[in-house]
């Protein structure tokens, strides 16, 4: 795609950047058929190549964005299904980070829309302010019907629907600590914590922490982790971002440089996704680039460390059959594709796939919330294509994911790594509760 681009403003490094980018794209559009906003409303506008399109002319131009360019903006997931597919390398989630940055900079949203997007950047990345709106939720569930029928409010009705039920409490470990091996140690890695996991599901990551030190693994919680910044990254507030960047960074420096660290394993495609990221997030901070490169550099999803250790093979099938939801955050952002579903069928799990594995199930992070209506056909057509395979439980290597599909089907739904601890030794996942035939 050829570009116009003064020196001027190619001296602005973010500017360069998205110019690199966009020079890649030849506009052949095999993006559009699996970009999950184009495959539903069919328009060109909401497809990726057309997204590319406006962020140029919105660049190039170097003027606000229009409300029409931040509503087709708005509705792209950031699920990466079309770097996926894309020939040419084109990347498009720096260039859509971009456009988010720059957007967050120069339009003026109406109100309700701010007011909500900046509850949802002061609550969700803080575990303690989650677990009191969370509380909160509880008493508001009722009035969900009524608040979605306020177009302005539809947000909170979403909010206030998918909220789970009564948020856990702190865990032993929250402030740091180990968890050491058991037996002759062959590892020593960090396990993010996380914002919003704990505050849902802590059994995924006890379940991690069970496998981990099985096979021989010192599992550190690290003192002073906070949020890796994916919540408000995808809203284009850079500065929120990085800072929450930089203090992890910080963190993780510390104890690779005195403990060590073999790896930085995470539970959360999501949150993995942007760590792995840190390195260029931060590659013009002089203060931080080199230290960032190296967290990026050893950070892994669980789902890609595991293999490392061997799991013991079962001898005969479980009887069990899983459906694997390949969380987007994980297969396109991370293309870690296979790993998960090759571990659970090592240790004689039954594993299929729906027809649609690279589709959305709408979550992505806070999209569930702010366009609940997209999120909701997503998360149905997901659902029906999961449901379609009869499976006696749904596996994800993503509490987002889990939450979005959990609060649309019966089936149990679980984390991969429940599954994997459960088979290895530990207990039957709580969701699994009653219906366990697999031990
Ligand atoms: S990130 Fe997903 S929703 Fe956004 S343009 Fe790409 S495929 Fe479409
Ligand atoms: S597939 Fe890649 S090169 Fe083709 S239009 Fe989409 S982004 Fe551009």
């Amino acid at each position: 795609m050829q570009t116009h681009f003064s020196l001027a403003q190619l001296a602005d490094p973010h500017v360069e950047a998205a110019n690199s980018i966009l020079r890649k794209c030849v506009h052949c559009g095999f993006c559009t058929a699996t970009c999950p906003t184009y495959v539903l409303l069919g328009d060109e506008l909401d497809s990726p190549r057309g997204r590319i399109y406006l962020i140029k002319d919105m660049l190039e131009n170097d003027r606000p964005a229009t409300q029409e360019e931040v509503k087709h903006i708005d509705r792209c997931l950031s699920c990466l299904s079309c770097m996926s597919t894309c020939p040419s390398g084109v990347n498009y989630m720096h260039l859509v980070d971009t456009a988010r940055v720059h957007i967050e900079k120069t339009y003026s949203r109406p109100a309700p829309d701010r007011m909500i997007r900046e509850v949802l950047a002061r609550v969700l990345p803080y575990p303690d302010r989650f677990r009191l709106a969370l509380m909160g939720a509880l008493a508001g569930k009722p009035f969900a019907g009524l608040f979605a029928k306020v177009p302005a409010l539809k947000p909170l009705a979403a909010m206030l629907r998918l909220a789970p039920g009564l948020p856990h409490g702190r865990a032993a470990d929250d402030k740091g600590g180990v968890h050491p091996a058991h037996g002759t140690r062959r590892a020593r890695v960090a396990l993010l914590k996380g914002c919003a996991q704990p505050v849902l599901n802590p059994g995924i990551d006890e379940a991690a922490i069970r496998l981990l030190t099985r096979q021989g693994v010192d599992v550190v919680r690290v003192k002073g982790e906070g949020c890796c910044g994916a919540l408000v990254h995808h809203m284009g507030r850079e500065e929120e971002a990085l800072n929450f960047a930089r203090n992890n960074v910080d963190v993780w420096i510390r104890e690779m440089e005195t403990e060590g660290l073999d790896a930085i394993l995470v539970t959360t495609s999501g949150c993995g996704t942007p760590i792995k990221d840190y390195g260029y997030m931060l590659r013009l901070d002089p203060a931080y680039a080199e230290k960032a490169a190296r967290v990026s550099a050893i950070t892994r999803d669980i789902s890609e460390f595991l293999p490392t250790l061997d799991l013991p093979k079962a001898e005969t099938p479980r009887g069990m059959r899983v459906a694997y939801h390949s969380a987007c955050s994980l297969q396109h952002g991370q293309k870690v594709k296979t790993p998960p579903m090759d571990l659970l069928r090592r240790v004689g799990f039954e594993v299929v796939e729906p027809f649609d594995p690279h589709l959305c199930c709408g979550s992505a992070g806070t999209y569930n919330m702010l366009q609940s209506e997209i999120a909701g056909q997503l998360k149905a057509r997901k659902v029906a294509t999961l449901e379609a395979l009869a499976p006696d439980v749904i596996a994800a290597g993503n509490i987002g994911c889990m939450t979005q599909i959990g609060s649309g089907t019966g089936i149990p739904i679980v984390h991969t790594v429940e599954l994997l601890d459960w088979a290895t030794g530990g207990p039957a996942p709580a969701a699994l509760a009653g219906r366990a035939k697999a031990a």
